[in-house]
C-alpha cells in the first residue's frame, strides 16, 4: 500500500536561513505540492549550544516571504504536535534505552577531558582517535564495565552519553533517489553519540529519526552534505525494526557559487 506523501522541512534554529534551506524547502513543497501530500516545518533545536535566539521565527518568516506555505507543524499545529523538538524530549530517551536493552546501543562514561586526552595521545602518535569498535571495549562503557558497576555510576549521577554500536565491518546498502545506489562499509563509521544525560537531549540523529517515524515522512529531501549520516540512519531504522515504513531519501547536490564561467552545478541540468 503507498502511503500519502508526508514531507519535512527540519532546520535547527542555529542562524538565517540561507539559500541552501530555502532550496531544500522548496523542493520539499514542490513535491509535496505535485503529489498532493504534505509539508512538514520540524525545528531541529536539540543542540543547545548552537541555538541562536530569534532565528526561527525568522525561518518562518521567510518560508512565507517565500511563498512556501506549511501545512503541519511549528506555527501550525497538526496531530503530531508538538513540532519543536526541544518540546518533545520526553520522548527521545525511551527510544535510547530501547537500543541499549536491544544491544544496538550502549552507554560511556567518558569525560570530556578523558576524551581530550586520548584524542591527544593518538595525535602524537600520528593516528586520529575515533569511537568505534578498536575502543569501546577498553573504555568506561556499558560493554566493558561490570553491570552493577554501570547502574551504580548511573544512580549516583554520573554524566553518560548512550553511543550508537555501530557493527564492525559491514556493508550497508543505500538507495538514494537521485544517486542512485550507494554503500559503505560500516568500519569508516564511528559510534555516534544518540542521547546526552547532561542536557537530557538527543542528538540530531536520534531525534531525526525518532521524529520522521512518528510523524510519518515518507520522503526525506535533504542537502548533500547529510549524505554520510545516511548509513547510520539506515542501520537505526534497522535498529528499531522500522525498515518497512522507513522513508526514502534524496539528497540535493550543494549549490555551487558561481565562478566565472567554471562549473556550475546549475547550468549542467540546462543543457
Ligand atoms: N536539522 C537538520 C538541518 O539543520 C536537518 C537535516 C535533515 O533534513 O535530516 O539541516
Amino acid at each position: 500500500m503507498t502511503r500519502p506523501v508526508r514531507v519535512r522541512f527540519a532546520p535547527s534554529p542555529t542562524g538565517p536561513l540561507h539559500i541552501g534551506g530555502v532550496r531544500t524547502a522548496l523542493y520539499n513543497y514542490l513535491f509535496a505540492r505535485r503529489h498532493g501530500g504534505k509539508m512538514i516545518l520540524r525545528i531541529e533545536d536539540t543542540d543547545s549550544q548552537r541555538f541562536v535566539p530569534g532565528a526561527e521565527a525568522y525561518i518562518i518568516e521567510s518560508l512565507e516571504w517565500c511563498g512556501i506555505h506549511i501545512d503541519e507543524g511549528v506555527g501550525q499545529g497538526g496531530p503530531h504536535a508538538p513540532y519543536r523538538q526541544s518540546e518533545r524530549r520526553e520522548i527521545y530517551l525511551k527510544y535510547a534505552l530501547q537500543l541499549v536493552d536491544a544491544g544496538w546501543a550502549y552507554y560511556a562514561f567518558d569525560t570530556a577531558d578523558e576524551l581530550n586526552a586520548l584524542r591527544a595521545q593518538y595525535e602524537e602518535r600520528g593516528k586520529t582517535f575515533a569511537y568505534n569498535a578498536s575502543v569501546r571495549e577498553r573504555l568506561a562503557t556499558s560493554l566493558a564495565l561490570p553491570a552493577d558497576e554501570v547502574r551504580a555510576r548511573i544512580e549516583r549521577g554520573d554524566q553518560w552519553v548512550v553511543r550508537f554500536k555501530m557493527p564492525a565491518d559491514e556493508t550497508v546498502r543505500m538507495h538514494d533517489l537521485i544517486r542512485g545506489d550507494v554503500e559503505v562499509n560500516t568500519s569508516t563509521l564511528d559510534d555516534k553519540v544518540l542521547y546526552k544525560s547532561a542536557d537530557a537531549l538527543p542528538t540530531y540523529h536520534l531525534a531525526n529519526i525518532v521524529d520522521d517515524h512518528l510523524m510519518e515522512i515518507t520522503h526525506v529531501i535533504r542537502g548533500e552534505e547529510w549524505l554520510p549520516s545516511l548509513p547510520l540512519h539506515y542501520l537505526l531504522y534497522r535498529a528499531f525494526g522500522w525498515e518497512a515504513t522507513q522513508p526514502e531519501f534524496a539528497h540535493l547536490p550543494l549549490l555551487l557559487k558561481p565562478t566565472g564561467g567554471g562549473k556550475l552545478s546549475k547550468r549542467d541540468g540546462d543543457k
